[in-house]
């Protein structure tokens, strides 16, 4: 069992329901997993194999004009990371932590120093995407090295790093080249030059 520490901030400041401003609110306990099972999900096998039972703090809002409880943005927002702790990924907190702790104040640069595309981390950090496991596995080899550790092991392996490179450069390399004996090979204005392909002799009559 996991105790998640981080609260969400809670920025509602209204009743979801009526509006009022007359609220106030406040932190339940729960359980992601106990959740997922009554609410029926994730499956008993999921649970097992995957899923580790994390206790987070859910944000409600109270409305004294409705007199009753409501859960609001900031409730998804906390089962989201409850969720990537609970499947031994990293939650958006704690990406931004460790991102801040390595001076790194972009989210941009730090997911291009990582490697990733530019805006991986921006979108976990935002929770618009759960992380992969290997991309959280790098953070925490990055966190654990810091920057210029995690500089020297890439400068130290550059030789094993490049030879994977470009292997899959001349993969990816290949694979076009396959393609386009195929279907031939597009230019630079994106039209195909196969002259059995209609969109090219398409493109060729429009622009005659
Ligand atoms: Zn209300």
């Amino acid at each position: 069992m996991i105790e998640m520490q981080e609260k969400i901030k809670i920025k509602t400041k209204y009743c979801p329901c009526c509006g009022s401003d007359d609220v106030t609110t406040r932190y339940l306990k729960a359980n992601i997993v106990s959740e997922l099972i009554m609410s029926k999900h994730i499956s008993f096998d999921e649970i097992h194999e995957k899923w580790t039972p994390v206790d987070f703090s859910l944000p409600v809002i109270y409305c004294r004009e409705c007199v009753r409880e409501y859960e609001i943005r900031e409730s998804d927002d906390a089962r989201h990371d409850a969720s990537c702790v609970s499947l031994g990924l990293l939650s958006p907190q704690q990406i931004k932590a460790i991102r801040r702790k390595h001076g790194f104040r972009s989210a941009e640069k730090f997911s291009s120093f990582l490697g990733l595309g530019a805006k991986t981390i921006t979108q976990w950090e935002a929770r618009r995407r759960i992380p992969n496991k290997s991309s959280v596995i790098l953070i925490k080899i990055f966190h654990a090295l810091g920057t210029e550790g995690f500089k020297e092991c890439l400068q130290k392996h550059k030789d094993e790093i490049k030879i994977q490179e470009e292997r899959s450069y001349l993969f990816v390399a290949s694979k076009m080249e396959r393609r386009g004996r195929r279907k031939g090979i597009k230019n630079s204005n994106g039209y195909n030059k196969n002259p059995k392909c209609k969109r090219w002799k398409k493109s060729v009559t429009d622009e005659s």
